[in-house]
């Protein structure tokens, strides 16, 4: 039997390596290190933590990767397996000794008897008479692999830096403040010429605003993260260090917009939203990338008017990240295409987060061993957690009208806004608000995804019960 080959032995990787292996399917997993590092990575064990200890939220019925959580433990997943025998106290969170974790998944690879662990860099793309094979290097893809990637996939397909944006949840903007259209109501191919959301400010909000930019908490670069910037790309705080006027003139002009809430006033600036997904859950905030910190940008984004109540699907940031552009490049099982049997796995599908990637790689595992031993490759429904992400890294991505060929994927952790929305079940007849309606919509998402994920795995209640 012809092995799986593996490249990369992270979170996406290990996950990957595990459920093919207990499909019956031998695998060899490359991992450079020790033999090579990365910036990040200080250890040799498999599936090391390089940052924080902590995989989020494991509340499954209300926080969407506390519901990943739950899906994969339904798979069998190796890395949730070992996450909760190596967790520490943390509140709601599920949080592990980052040492014992790696430790306890690199024993359980090194003891299966179908995987075999090679220590070595694999330094270009896998050669073509490795049938099947898996690449979930990560954000800090050894460079002569990543060039190998670039060169086949295409000049711009791989963001070596990458700058972000906020992104925001549609239904915490007040469209009572903000309205639809685009800048001189251009009607791109496909659109409407009401493609953004824009929110006003006067004058005053304005140079609060720009002032709270240049006051907000900065994060600092590292050593690793010394990468220069672009001036298409500049954070928002960096423009307004520029000149009061900067802003106004750049992503914030007020130019070709018409607030009909007041028609008879021009707006001084304005922020615009561009939606994110093909669902049209989310929106992100044009030209707002920003490395100020978290707790700040929520702090300044919510001065802007239409925002006081936002929640960020994700915020904004600067960091050094490899992944692909998976919506053209991928198909819908994760395989490159014109590439048979290469598949991606982890973040540089352009996921984020230790419990995304193994999800991924849980995902692209299960692919692979199906496609190997002679089955049909089934991918999960879109209203659970491992569909939405897997429809979040294939597919559903806008294209705007006025910046063509601009590609709006970007990296993401698992969230609400990412599913098919659910109506809010009603009490006694009546309509829920605010935060009641929001949790109870949660949870009418998450019993959908638990029951969908149930099905697609061939799991019935009773029989994990016997389990
Ligand atoms: P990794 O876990 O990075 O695994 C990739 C593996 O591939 C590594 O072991 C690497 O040595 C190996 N490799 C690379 N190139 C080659 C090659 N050519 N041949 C063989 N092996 C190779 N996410 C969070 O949820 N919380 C955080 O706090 C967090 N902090 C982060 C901090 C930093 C500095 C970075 C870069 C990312 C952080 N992330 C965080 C994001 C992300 O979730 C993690 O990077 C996660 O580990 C990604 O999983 P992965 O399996 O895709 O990649």
């Amino acid at each position: 039997n012809k092995p799986l080959h593996i490249i990369g032995g992270g979170l996406a990787g290990s996950e990957a390596a595990w459920q093919a292996a207990q499909a019956g399917v031998p695998v060899t997993l490359h991992e450079m290190r020790p033999v090579r590092g990365t910036d990040a990575h200080k250890t040799d064990g498999l599936a090391e933590l390089v940052c924080s200890n902590s995989f989020r939220s494991d509340d499954a019925q209300a926080n969407a990767v506390g519901l990943l959580h739950a899906e994969m433990r339904l798979a069998n997943s190796l890395i949730m397996a070992c996450a909760d025998a190596h967790q520490v106290p943390a509140g709601g969170a599920l949080a592990v000794d980052r040492d014992g974790f790696s430790a306890a998944v690199t024993a359980k690879l090194e003891a299966h008897p179908l995987i075999t662990i090679q220590r070595e860099e694999v330094a270009g793309l896998p050669p073509e008479d490795w049938e099947q094979a898996i690449i979930s290097t990560g954000p800090l893809t050894a460079p002569s692999l990543a060039e190998a990637i670039a060169q086949r996939t295409g000049a711009d397909a791989l963001a070596f830096f990458d700058a972000i944006a906020p992104i925001v949840h549609f239904d915490t903007i007040d469209m009572n403040t903000c309205w639809f259209q685009s800048r001189y109501d251009k009607v791109g191919p496909g659109g409407t010429g009401k493609d953004y959301i824009n929110c006003p400010m006067d004058k005053a909000q304005y140079e609060a605003f720009v002032q709270a930019l240049l006051d907000g908490g900065k994060t600092e670069f590292k050593e690793w993260e010394g990468t220069p910037y672009f001036d298409g790309c500049l954070p928002i705080e960096i423009m307004a260090e520029r000149g009061v006027e900067t802003l106004r003139h750049g992503p914030m002009k007020p130019m070709g917009l018409t607030n009909p809430h007041n028609p008879t006033v021009k707006a001084y600036a304005v922020v615009q939203l561009r939606q994110d997904n093909a669902l049209g859950t989310l929106y992100n905030m044009v030209g707002f990338q920003t490395k100020l910190k978290y707790a700040e940008q929520v702090r300044i984004f919510r001065m802007i008017p239409g925002l006081e109540n936002a929640d960020f699907a994700r915020l904004g940031g600067l960091h050094r990240n490899t992944y692909i552009n998976s919506p053209t490049l991928l198909d819908s099982t994760l395989q490159l295409k014109g590439r048979a049997g290469l598949r991606f796995a982890g973040q540089i599908t352009g996921c984020e987060g230790y419990v995304e990637s193994a999800a991924v790689g849980l995902l692209t595992g299960r692919f692979a061993a199906a496609e190997l031993q002679g089955q049909m490759v089934s991918t999960p429904p879109v209203t659970t957690a491992f569909g939405a992400l897997l429809n979040h890294i294939t597919g559903g991505h806008i294209v705007s009208d006025d910046e063509p060929g601009k590609r709006s994927f970007q990296p993401m952790n698992i969230n609400f806004g990412l599913f098919p929305p659910v109506e809010a079940p009603k009490i006694e007849g009546k309509r829920l608000r605010g935060k009641d309606k929001t949790v109870a919509k949660r949870h009418a998402i998450t019993a959908r995804a638990l029951a969908d994920c149930r099905t697609w795995l061939g799991l019935s209640e009773q029989a994990e019960a016997a389990a």
